[in-house]
Formats: C-alpha cells, structure tokens, sequence
C-alpha cells in the first residue's frame, strides 16, 4: 500500500520520524490507507517552507488577483473532474452515505468558484478627509495576513478543508494545513490538485499527525500569523491559550447543542423531516446539529411518534451502498456515542427508539449507531447538556413562547438553532433573541457559500463563508495621502 506523504515546499516528502499510521474504513474496520505520521519538527519544516514562500519569494501574494484567481478556478475545475473518486475516499475514510459525500464535493467546487470570483471584487474603501493638516485622501487596502495554520476535523474532511483553504488562498496567505488524522486521505488528494495546477512552492503545504504531535506547534509557533480551527471546544480552548505567545489571529469553529424549536402551528410533516436532516444528517456528526428538539406540549405526542416511525425506517450500513445513516467515524466515537446513550437512560431520559450499536447484515465489523430518539429530557441531564456528536436527540417540551427561548438558550454554546412555525413574526422574534450564529426558519442545516457561519459563546469566534470568510484572512493597512505637499505651518517656529 502506498504510504502518503507530508506536501512540504512542492515536494511530497515522510515525516522525518519515519513513523506511519493506518487509516481505517468504519464501516468495515479494514485498513484503507497508510499515511506518514508527523511531530512537532516536520511542521516547522512546512511553516518554514510557507514562511520562506511568503515573505521571501512573495510567488503568491504579489499575483494579481486574476491571476490567483484563475488557479483556483483550475482547482475547482480539477476536484470537480475527480468528483467520483474524492466523494468514494470520503465515503470509506469517514463513513457518510456516497451521495453525501458527493453533495460535499459539489460543495468544495462551488467554494472554491466562491472564492475565486470574490477576491476579484471591489475591497476595501477610499474617504474623502480632512482635519488640522489640510485636505487628505484616504483608502483602506485589504491584505493577506501572512503564513496560516489551519486545522479541521474528520467529519467533513473535504469540505472543511475546503471552507478554510480556499478563502485563506484566495487572500493571497501562505498555509499549513493539518487534516484531522481520522481522515487524511482527500486533503492528500487535494494536494495533488494544488500540485497539477501549479501553486508556486510553499504556498500551500500539508502536514500529516495527530493534533498533539503534529497540529499544536501550529499555535505555538511564533512563525504563524494567524491559526484557523475547526474542532471540538476543548481542544480550541487549549488551541487559543498555545496561541497567545505571538497573539497570531485566532479564529475558532467549535462544538454545539443546538435547539431546534417547533411550535404547534407548524406543518409537522415538513417539521419532522427537517428534524431529521437536523440530527441524523451525517450520522448527525455535525457541529450544527439540531440535538435537542424542543417542541410545543400540544403537538408533542404525535411529533415524537412520527420522529420515531421514521427514524426506525431509516435505512443504515456501509456508506458506499447509499443507506440513509452510515457508520460513526472510528471505535473511538462509537464507544462515546454508546457512552451517552447509556447515561441518558441511567439519567431518565425516555427511550424512544434506537438507543444500541447496530450490527445486521454485514455491519457486525463496522461501528454503526441506530438512530436514537429521547423523549421526557430535563435540563440537568447529560443528554440536554453535552454535545454527542452521533444520531441521538433529547426531546423536551414547553408551554410558552418565553419559555421556549429560554430553553433554548440555556447552554454554554451557541452555534446554531432552527425554528418551525407558520407565524412570520413569531418566527423573526424568536430567531433575533436566540444566542447563536447559524439559524434556520422552516429548514434545518443547509449552508450556503455566500452565507458566513460560525458562533456564539463557546462555538467560537470568527466566521467561515460569505465575504466574512475572506475578510478572517486578510487585514486592513490604512492609507492616508496628504494633497497638499509642502509646509503646512504646524510649528510657530
Ligand atoms: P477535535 O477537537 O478532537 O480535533 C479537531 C482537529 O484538531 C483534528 O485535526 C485534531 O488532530 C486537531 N487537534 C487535536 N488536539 C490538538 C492540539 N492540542 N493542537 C492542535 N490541533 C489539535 O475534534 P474532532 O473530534 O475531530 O471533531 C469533532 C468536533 O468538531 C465537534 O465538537 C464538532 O462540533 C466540531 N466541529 C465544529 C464545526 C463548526 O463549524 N463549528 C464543524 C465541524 C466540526
């Protein structure tokens, strides 16, 4: 098997340590890949390689903005013609439906368009000025931020890739990127396309371990400008304490439970399918998840009868064969996903349907979860509290409007929340008072490039997508024209 190697400098090249570790599919345990395994010195290598690309050589910040532009294109253009091929090693590496991981490399191209077409619109701005030294002109230029660290996870490993490399490139940065070691094979691929297409050396540079080893010196080092991560919120807080030793920019997508709230007016129908690409979407391993259900005491009963008759129907098994949930991401998460099953029964918690691993058919090697309805929760349980990341839902009920919304706020995290309801009013007044940065009226979960996501309170700060996405890896240099050269008599001497 071919072992895959760190992209450091425009050569492909093994962790100096010489190490290597597998990659495993979940839905079978088998060993689908071999990848190096990185430390601490062969990402100083590639930050030194991004380093020397970007304030040596300059390649890549001093292209136009065309011209970067038209790179991209050829990127866009050249994951769209290995489409087939990324959606399956997604599929295997990770575990997701085949026509999800086709959805998200259809996603990457049209980020990668996004950003291409972007970084060649008006930026920036030109004032009209003026105060005690006479008539001045200024004009703010946006530019890149310099060499970036950017870190993701394995549960969109193309498309997180995605979100964060092509604005950070689009910018004109140099990077380092270090895939979740979970699931490295696409990013590998990735590279070979930022390789085909002709990015100069260093600009983009690709380093493979485990977060501790190989991901931590991204936030030490005092050679990074700025570090992006997409993770859980522990490691993003240990991510921003390692960081301050330069104060390099920060920007952080974490963790979530977020309320999906439904009210009695709402077409239950349409509500419950909606709370099921909420929370049983990619095996509901999504940052954004509609995790608690949180539904009018009127309508509850039925809601969560047809919420379970359609999450018994659902079909599960090996990603490539298309079922409607495939297997969890590694042993690792299967066990903890297991884990708060079991604590949500022991704390109460109603089980309505699923709740146990999952082993029919050929399944029994794989690390399958059946899709797991809670009713009866109560705020103080595990189930209400601590994100899963897994196809389990905790269902609680409310009487009130006001109630509704405290509910929903009453968690550390902020990221995301969805509304259902025929009232537009009512819908807008409970949208403006939910603490949180991503949030849907009548839909649950569809993002969109042009749109910027991220979140509240302890989601994180800084915004992937939209303009905001590009505005994270640029910084604004100010620029004031005096129109008056000569003496301007400031002095009395
Ligand atoms: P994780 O925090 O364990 O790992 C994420 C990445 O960080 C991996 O690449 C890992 O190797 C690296 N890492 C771990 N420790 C590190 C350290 N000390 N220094 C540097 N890097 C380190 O998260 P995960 O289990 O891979 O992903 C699941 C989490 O990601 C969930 O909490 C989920 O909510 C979150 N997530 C958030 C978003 C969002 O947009 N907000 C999107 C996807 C996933």
């Amino acid at each position: 098997m071919t072992i895959h190697q760190n992209f450091i400098n425009g050569r492909w090249q093994a962790a100096v340590g010489g190490a290597t570790r597998e990659v495993i599919n979940p839905a079978n345990g088998q060993v689908i890949g071999i990848v190096t395994d990185s430390q601490a010195e062969d990402t100083r290598l590639a930050i030194a390689a991004a380093r020397a690309s970007f304030y040596g050589r300059g390649e890549w910040r001093r292209m136009s903005g065309p011209r970067r532009a038209e790179l991209l294109y050829r990127v866009a253009d050249a994951v769209k013609a290995r489409a087939d091929e990324l959606a399956e090693l997604d599929t295997r590496d990770n575990g997701k439906p085949l026509r999800e991981a086709r959805a998200d490399v259809d996603d990457a191209v049209a980020c990668f368009r996004y950003y291409a077409g972007l970084i060649g619109k008006p930026q920036g701005g030109v004032y009209e000025v003026g105060d005690g030294f006479g008539p001045m002109h200024s004009f703010a230029m946006h530019e890149p931020v310099g060499v970036c660290g950017l870190i993701t996870p394995w549960n969109y490993p193309l498309l997180m890739a995605t979100w964060k490399l092509a604005p950070a490139l689009a910018a004109g940065n140099c990077v380092v990127f270090k895939p979740s070691e979970i699931t490295p094979l696409s990013a590998v691929a990735l590279f070979e396309i930022f390789e085909q297409v002709g990015l100069p050396a260093g600009t983009a540079n690709l380093v493979l371990g485990t977060g501790p080893a190989a991901g931590h010196e991204l936030a030490l080092s005092h050679d990074v400008d700025m570090l992006t991560f997409t993770g859980s919120t522990r490691t993003g807080q240990i991510i921003a304490s390692a960081a301050v030793g330069n104060l390099k920019k920060v920007g952080l997508e974490l963790g979530g439970k977020s309320p999906n709230i439904i009210f009695a007016d709402a077409d239950l129908e349409g509500a419950v399918e909606w709370a099921m690409i909420g929370v049983f979407f990619n095996q509901g391993e999504v940052c954004s998840a509609g995790s608690r259900i949180l539904v009018e005491r009127g309508i509850a009963e039925r809601f969560v009868a047809r919420l379970a008759e359609r999450a018994n129907a659902m079909t599960i098994g090996d990603g490539m064969g298309n079922p409607d949930i495939g297997a969890i991401v590694s042993q690792a998460q299967l066990d903890k996903v297991l884990a708060h099953i079991e604590r949500a029964k022991a704390q109460g918690a109603r089980l309505v349907c699923g709740g146990e691993r999952y082993t029919e058919g050929g399944c029994a090697q794989g690390f399958f979860v059946r899709p797991t309805v809670f009713d009866g929760c109560t705020r103080e349980m595990d189930i209400v509290r601590e994100e899963v990341f897994g196809p389990v839902v905790a269902v609680q009920t409310f009487t009130t409007e006001a109630e509704a919304i405290a509910m929903a706020n009453d968690t550390p995290y902020g990221l995301a929340g969805g509304v259902f309801t025929t009232d537009g009013a009512r819908a807008l007044r409970v949208i403006k008072e939910l603490r949180a940065g991503v949030t849907w009226i009548n839909c649950y979960n569809p993002t969109f490039n042009e749109a910027p996501w991220g979140g509240y309170k302890m989601s994180g700060y800084g915004r992937d997508l939209g303009v905001n996405g590009l505005l994270e890896y640029q910084q604004v240099k100010q620029v004031s024209i005096n129109l008056q050269p000569g003496v301007v008599g400031w002095y009395r001497n």
